[in-house]
């Protein structure tokens, strides 16, 4: 009886205890600090347990009396803010201590490290730039910064531009645009600056830009054209209405989101092209920005906006590259058909679509007016043409404005003389 009454002692003290073995954490909470060699006055802690965390302390150069701690509640991860505000700039020791909810005792992990502290924003200035440009249309601007170690951006009508850098990383070139959806009272273009430790300085641009409007246009879409380009881009069978939105909506936006993925993926080096754009030759029969309004049958379907330039001439002609520059793209995309894309340096390029035939492979540099292909319908084209457009990054530009030597001089290559010469 005794025996027995031992056993079952025995065997609730093991249960107990693995089941607190089990149930205890025992791995300590994780702390991820910043890599970086230079902090700002603000400092970000990443900490995390797998359980639970109770609460996170930081200590500055040792001081036990400027220990402060912030209560994580139970939480998986959390965020402890250091505030540096306090210190003068240069070197200081940064310790981090967490300690999670646990059994008995909690699983405590600490990290330290030794950090420069910089809290002056880097100092930089707009050198030249662009005095007028036009809605829809492209400027540049040269800048000198303080630092070297430096992130430029321009930032005009929520979007961004990047910078080209000198070798000393210290006078930067851009191109930029004023983005043709962007209303006037949303575009004050600046350059950021934000250094390595992360302060920031923004500097405006003061390029004073015109309001234009762009054309509108209706367009009857026949219903052996959907048909035709259902079994082309789709390849599926296909009519009506439904059909051609998910041509002219699904596939359009899936091709934009291509193009702008080619355009603003390659590391651009300084611009590469000599004198004006070169326009291929034929009839202008849409203009950039055009808003087209698309019926079938009589009935609005849908309204899209036209971001290039269309040129026709005779069937299959030969078209020219623009400028000199390097082919980034040569392949079928989605309602652009066989389409070329050429990087001319600055993040400037320009794009071909529609084409019957590709003469030039990626990665090839081409001449301005070299021969790259020629001419077509393939894609979204009822007819052979040449669908031609000109790229900031991924923002589509007015290329007619690249065509105009005057243009070109004084909106443009002055500015990149000033950045160029400087060196
Ligand atoms: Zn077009």
């Amino acid at each position: 009886m005794r025996k027995i009454l031992f056993l079952i002692i025995f065997t609730v003290v093991i249960v107990v205890f693995a089941f607190m073995a089990a149930t205890r954490d025992w791995q300590a909470p994780a702390i991820t600090m910043a890599q970086s060699e230079y902090v700002g006055a603000e400092m970000v802690v990443n900490v995390s347990d797998n359980q639970a965390l109770d609460e996170a302390c930081y200590t500055l150069d040792g001081q036990a009396d400027a220990r402060a701690c912030t209560d994580m509640g139970g939480a998986y991860s959390g965020e402890l803010i250091i505030d540096l505000s306090s210190l003068e700039d240069g070197p200081h020791e940064v310790c981090v201590t967490a300690s999670d909810v646990n059994l008995f005792a909690a699983n405590r992990s600490s990290q330290c490290r030794t950090y420069t502290l910089d809290t002056v924003p880097p100092r930089g200035a707009v050198e030249s730039a662009t005095r007028y440009m036009q809605r829809g249309s492209s400027a540049a601007v040269y800048v000198t910064t303080s630092e070297a170690e430096t992130n430029l951006r321009v930032i005009a009508g929520r979007r961004e531009f990047p910078f080209i850098s000198n070798a000393a990383g210290t006078r930067h070139f851009a191109v930029f645009a004023h983005p043709h959806d962007v209303e006037m009272e949303d575009f004050k273009p600046i350059v950021e600056i934000i250094d390595r430790a992360g302060n920031t300085r923004r500097l405006p641009i003061g390029t004073v830009t015109k309001d234009r409007s762009f054309n509108q246009d209706t367009l009857n879409v026949p219903a052996s054209f959907i048909e035709q380009k259902s079994l082309e881009m789709l390849n599926q069978e296909g009519s009506g209405k439904e059909a051609f939105l998910q041509m002219n909506r699904d596939l359009r936006a899936e091709s934009r989101a291509e193009i702008s993925a080619v355009t603003s993926a390659f590391e651009a080096g300084p611009p590469v092209w000599e004198g004006p754009f070169y326009r291929n030759a034929g009839a202008p029969k849409a203009q950039f920005a055009d808003y087209r309004t698309y019926l079938l049958e009589g009935e609005v379907i849908d309204h899209q906006t036209h971001y290039g330039l269309d040129i026709a001439g005779l069937a299959q002609m030969p078209i020219k590259a623009a400028n000199r520059g390097t082919v980034r793209y040569a392949d079928y995309i989605g309602i652009y058909g066989n389409c070329v894309i050429i990087d001319h340096g600055g993040h400037v390029s320009t794009l071909y679509a529609h084409l019957s035939q590709i003469d030039v492979g990626q990665g090839e540099v081409v001449e301005k007016q070299q021969v790259i292909g020629r001419s077509g319908k393939s894609g979204m084209a009822g007819g052979d043409h040449l669908h031609y457009a000109t790229y900031v990054d991924d923002v589509p530009v007015e290329p007619t404005a690249w065509f105009d030597p005057a243009w070109l001089q004084t909106r443009i290559n002055d500015i990149y003389a000033d950045f160029a010469a400087a060196e």
